[in-house]
């Protein structure tokens, strides 16, 4: 626990220090669960969109986008549900004076069970080596089986309180598993109460209730409210989807995982719309299409995993995340919603209007059933920045920090690097980079020794380094340096073109 804890802050300085994320507006001392995006984070952050909406929207004929206003008609969060609904059970610790969400601390109950039973799994693992078998292992020991019960019980108990929205069970489920508060080490627990997580503020200069709106708490009800005009201005048939990327903001209980949880992210997320009874093949579908998404940047597949929801959001009648395997352990990272036809159809009765679809297919006018794929921009980039991280050990008692992007996503795809700075080769790096500039971001530099160059470049995960020799004005050749193997080779000026081209194209991942 606590080296990972080590990790995450590594991984924290690291994003200050080589400009990926600042605290906001800092010299005020921030502002808490606020963070910019500095000169390599926005790149990062561009590219992890771009990715996502090239296999949404790209790659998808009957996917297009959307970018709807972060305000709405206030009546769109009484349709939706979200002014009576969306409120998270919040507690607090009399002695610490700290502020939980209930559900997150049985959940961490749960994960602590867990990691328990994985260390069992890890101990045996290490005492049979390569005859261990880690399925029969966890179907047959006595203590992983017991511990396996008590969390399908914990979490049948979990569900059933979070869905009677019964309050004082919560409160009890939380004394009965003598869950403590992590700081104080008590149980002096308050009552549990909902705390509605949507910000409020005023349109125009007129106070009062009628004029309260509300900045949206997530992207999808811009794509609802606008699903018919995108339909029948862009001829759409059932199947097709609408994709967004956008702000959205929710006034979170705690917040305290860096760019994990915020009070204002971004989301991108895509509705697709389809026959009613259809939802549990798309469900499957999009399932795993998006976890092909993820695995395609090949971090390794230990990373992933579903998590299959007991409690239902009040819109859903099937959802799973895919949890992603953070330095503070398995936490959400994408949500598959089956959100059936709960939302068109609150719009239809709170707008008056129809909403409804002609299929010419079954002859008949229905309001389709939706499927959400949701995944927040913020923590795809912290899943990226933490796993990419890694401190490298060289031998001979050197080391080097390198962030192993996939050089789709890498900020700057090529570093310029004159050897000197005199003798006309900075002219010639310059002359490269103003070839290479129109298909890459690519960075010139001068300062310092090569060799600290290049460390600067592996820390903010430049795949390639292009350095200019004296040898390069004699025969318009260059090493070019490759991150990952810190091998060097010449090749000859234009050829450089190809080869990073090849090596950062996002098509590699696409298909
Ligand atoms: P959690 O249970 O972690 O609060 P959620 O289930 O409320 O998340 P959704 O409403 O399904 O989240 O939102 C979809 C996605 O948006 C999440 O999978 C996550 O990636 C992202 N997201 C949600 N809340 C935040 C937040 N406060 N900060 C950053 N990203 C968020």
């Amino acid at each position: 626990m606590a080296a990972n804890e080590d990790d995450f802050k590594k991984v924290i300085s690291h994003a200050k220090e080589f400009g990926f994320v600042f605290p906001s507006s800092e010299i005020y001392d921030g502002l808490s669960a606020t963070y910019d995006y500095a000169q390599n984070g926005v790149e990062l952050k561009n590219n992890i969109k771009k990715y996502w909406w090239m296999s949404m929207v790209q790659m998808h004929e009957n996917i297009v986008g959307l970018d709807a206003a972060i305000f709405m008609h206030p009546t769109t969060w009484k349709a939706s549900g979200h002014v009576d609904a969306f409120n998270d059970p919040l507690i607090d610790n009399k002695d610490s004076k700290k502020r939980y969400r209930a559900d997150v601390l049985v959940e961490d109950h749960i994960e602590k069970i867990r990691e328990k039973n994985n260390k069992d799994v890890a101990k045996a693992a290490k005492r049979f080596g390569d005859a261990f078998n880690e399925a029969e292992f966890r179907s047959t020991n006595g203590n992983v089986l017991r511990r396996e019960e008590e969390i399908k019980k914990i979490e049948a108990q979990l569900s059933e309180v979070q869905n009677n929205e019964d309050l004082v069970a919560f409160k009890q489920l939380i004394d009965d598993l003598g869950i403590i508060c992590p700081v104080s080490g008590s149980k002096n627990w308050t009552e549990i109460r909902q705390f509605n997580l949507m910000f409020g503020t005023e349109l125009g200069s007129v106070a009062g209730d009628a004029s309260t709106i509300y900045l949206r708490p997530e992207t999808a009800q811009g794509i609802f409210v606008n699903y018919l005009n995108v339909q029948k201005t862009g001829r759409m048939k059932i199947p097709f989807g609408i994709a967004q990327i956008g702000k959205a903001f929710r006034n979170e209980i705690v917040a305290r995982q860096f760019i994990f949880r915020m009070r204002e992210f971004e989301q991108m997320e895509m509705q697709f719309f389809i026959q009613p009874g259809s939802q549990m093949k798309w469900y499957e579908y999009w399932k795993e299409t998006r976890m092909k998404w993820h695995k395609a940047l090949g971090f390794g597949d230990e990373y992933y995993r579903f998590h299959d929801h007991l409690k239902m959001a009040h819109y859903a009648d099937a959802a799973a995340d895919i949890e992603f395997k953070f330095p503070f352990g398995f936490k959400e990272l994408e949500g598959i919603h089956s959100r059936t036809d709960f939302d068109l159809t609150q719009h239809e009765e709170f707008s008056g209007k129809k909403l409804r679809y002609f299929d010419p297919e079954l002859n008949e006018s229905y309001v389709p059933y939706v499927l959400e794929t949701s995944i927040g921009v913020d923590r795809m980039f912290l899943a990226v920045l933490s796993t990419a991280l890694k401190e490298e050990d060289l031998g001979e008692g050197k080391s080097r920090v390198v962030l192993n992007l996939p050089p789709a996503l890498a900020p700057i795809k090529a570093a310029i690097l004159p050897l000197v700075k005199k003798d006309g080769l900075p002219e010639k790096a310059r002359e490269i980079m103003d070839v290479l500039k129109f298909d890459h971001n690519c960075m010139y530099e001068e300062k310092d020794t090569v060799g600290k160059r290049y460390r600067r470049q592996d820390a903010i995960g430049t795949p390639f380094c292009i350095t200019v020799d004296h040898q390069t004005l004699e025969d318009n050749t260059v090493t070019i340096r490759d991150r990952e193997t810190m091998e060097q080779e010449r090749v000859a000026i234009d050829q450089l073109q190809s080869i990073i081209g090849d090596k950062v194209s996002m098509t590699k991942l696409l298909k």
